[in-house]
């Protein structure tokens, strides 16, 4: 069996043949058939994977960029969708009803906790959030009407790492589904469908496409029919990606490892330097032995990505502004997982509920792109120096 770093970069591949190296682009809405009788055998096996039918069920494209997602994530089934966010959601989509409870993780990317907290709840889901750390201490939560347990780990804001293997048990054991947020590491980095989750996902939007210039999320499971009812589910509310995206993607997955080890060398880094400086209070990389999961990290993933966030000491929020423009190399701006580096201010106060973050210190999340690491510390450096010095 050849590595995954291989296996991705000949994914979906034509083998023989003359033929170009990358699968050809084919853009379509309509699909002609040779008889009545290949479209009703098509329409019935509308939402089988691979399926050729009408353009939003799937094209080649898409097909083939979902099974090397597959490969990436260890599972079986893939299935795209027009953004991080709505694989967020299509989960609960597919599998909440009225009356039913989810369990959401309180670390959650902040714009699905409006979709949990706002849409979900609206049509009668009860959603409740819970400590990032809770571990077996889960099963407390579970209820025989809980169908659905949403992780991310670690937290793309607060870097806390979830126990896959405990959290699965507990939700199991009642018959409920576990799904995981895997954008910060991917499958390269941490496989959650191996360490117990039915169901992980990601926005491609960051490291997948790595080079910000397109939105779009996929969503992988272990079984067939976990797979009929997430599409089901999309067609209910239209997704339909183009193949544009989903082959623009499918190339950022060729050199997704290539990039992953350099933005991990990098993140390590810069945030070790970080740790050295006096003007830094805390640093969240759940890669170094400081971090409160590391341990956890340690026996669950095989690296870390380039995205981590510090805690100044300052609490002046001028002051913050003041370091953030200095720098020159990271930009300020949403979103993660191209190929450069970003600074956000961030405020966890303001997200979460089931736990609380009191520390009012100020916290920039940064993303280490590919740059040189002396470059990124030595912009570190100069921006700091005009802010703090
Ligand atoms: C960015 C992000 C999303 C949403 O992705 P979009 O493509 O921007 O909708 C979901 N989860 C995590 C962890 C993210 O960082």
């Amino acid at each position: 069996m050849t590595s995954l770093m291989t296996q991705l970069v000949h994914s979906g591949n034509q083998n023989s043949g003359v033929r170009p190296v990358n699968p050809p682009l084919e853009r379509a809405s309509t699909f002609l058939f040779d008889s009545v009788h290949d479209i009703e055998a098509a329409k019935k096996c509308r939402f089988e994977p691979g399926n050729i039918f009408y353009g939003r069920l799937g094209t080649r494209n898409g097909y083939a960029f979902e099974d090397g997602v597959s490969e990436l994530e260890g599972g079986s089934y893939s299935l795209s969708v027009p953004s991080g966010l709505a694989a967020c959601t299509l989960p609960a989509l597919a599998f909440a009803t009225p009356g039913s409870r989810i369990l959401v993780t309180d670390n959650i990317y902040d714009p699905a906790r409006g979709s949990y907290s706002k849409f979900f709840a609206r049509i009668g889901v009860e959603v409740v959030y819970f400590d990032p750390r809770i571990g077996e201490g889960i099963a407390d939560l579970m209820t025989d009407n809980t169908t659905l347990v949403f992780l991310e780990s670690p937290g793309s804001l607060t870097f806390e790492v979830q126990d896959i293997p405990a959290i699965s048990t507990a939700a199991h054991a009642r018959q409920a589904l576990v799904c995981c947020d895997n954008t910060y590491a991917t499958g390269y980095f941490h496989r959650p469908l191996e360490l117990g989750a039915d169901i992980v996902m990601q926005a491609a939007t960051k490291y997948i496409v790595g080079h910000s210039d397109a939105t779009l999320g996929v969503v992988t499971c272990k079984n067939i029919e976990a797979y009929r009812e997430l599409k089901e589910a999309a067609n209910w509310v239209g997704y339909s990606v183009a193949p544009d995206i989903t082959w623009v993607a499918q190339r950022g997955l060729r050199t997704l490892p290539v990039r992953l080890e350099q933005h991990q060398a990098n993140g390590l880094a810069i945030a070790e330097w970080c740790q050295a400086q006096p003007e830094v209070a805390t640093v969240f990389h759940p890669g170094l032995a400081s971090h409160t999961d590391h341990l956890l990290w340690k026996r669950d993933f095989t690296g870390a990505s380039g995205l981590f966030a510090i805690q100044l000491e300052t609490r002046d929020k001028t002051q913050a502004v003041t370091f953030v423009e200095a720098l020159e190399l990271f930009g300020l701006g949403f979103s993660w997982g191209g190929y450069e580096s970003l600074a956000l201010i961030s405020d966890p106060r303001s997200c979460r509920t089931a736990t609380s973050w009191e520390d009012d210190r100020i916290v920039v999340r940064l993303h280490a792109g590919l740059e040189q690491a002396a470059d990124l510390t030595a912009d570190l450096e100069q921006a700091i120096t005009t802010a703090f010095r």
